[in-house]
């Protein structure tokens, strides 16, 4: 069983990334991101109370993305473990998985954190605008909120599990498999 926390701030390559170690891991993907968008698309009440958070680029209350990530591992028959991708983002998120995953015996192993400059993750979340169809990626000043929201309140996370010695940087530029390779030597070693 491998739990991983695919960490980093928008733009930084998480979703790219994850794809690969999917297939390579056969790991259960969770994006946070991705399931909001699923349920905004969906209209369903929690798409509807996230809306507004999502649109401009401020983190849905703990408690909401907690009860929605629960409910995915909950509904997760066979896995031979997650991808945490853009989850969790604050202090007590990165607590309720903690707590969630060790009920279950099968803890966070790695935390993996793409390093990127803020003025190439601006460069790649507006050409991503271009074509991702996401309103959040096509406007300058959301994307600097988002940047500002990670520096703020998701930074804080690396640190809960550099405490816990599970910390890994990984430089986030570059060519992609470069990258995934560097991930790939951290995870077998
Ligand atoms: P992402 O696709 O990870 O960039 O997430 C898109 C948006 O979904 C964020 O800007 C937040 O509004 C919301 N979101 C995603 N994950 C979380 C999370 N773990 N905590 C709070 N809000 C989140």
């Amino acid at each position: 069983m491998n739990n991983i926390v695919l960490f980093g701030p928008p733009g930084s390559g998480k979703g790219t990334q994850s794809e690969q170690l999917i297939n390579k891991y056969n790991l259960t993907h969770i994006s946070t991101g991705d399931l909001f968008r699923k349920h905004l698309a969906e209209g369903t009440n929690l798409g509807i109370l996230a809306k507004k958070y999502v649109d401009e680029g401020h983190l849905v209350p703990d408690e909401v993305v907690i009860g929605m990530v629960e409910d995915k591992i909950n509904s997760t028959t066979e896995s031979s473990g997650f991808i945490f991708d853009g989850f969790p983002r604050t202090v007590p998120q990165a607590e309720a998985l903690d707590h969630l995953l060790n009920k279950k015996s099968f803890p966070i192993q790695t935390m993996l954190m793409l390093d990127v400059p803020q003025d190439e993750l601006i460069k790649r979340l507006l050409e991503r605008g271009k074509t991702s169809g996401r309103t959040d990626d096509q406007n300058e000043a959301k994307i600097r909120t988002r940047i500002s929201v990670y520096e703020n309140e998701t930074i804080p996370v690396a640190n809960y599990y550099d405490g816990q010695g599970k910390l890994n940087k990984i430089h986030g530029v570059g060519n992609i498999h470069e990258i995934f390779d560097e991930i790939c030597s951290v995870l077998d070693s």
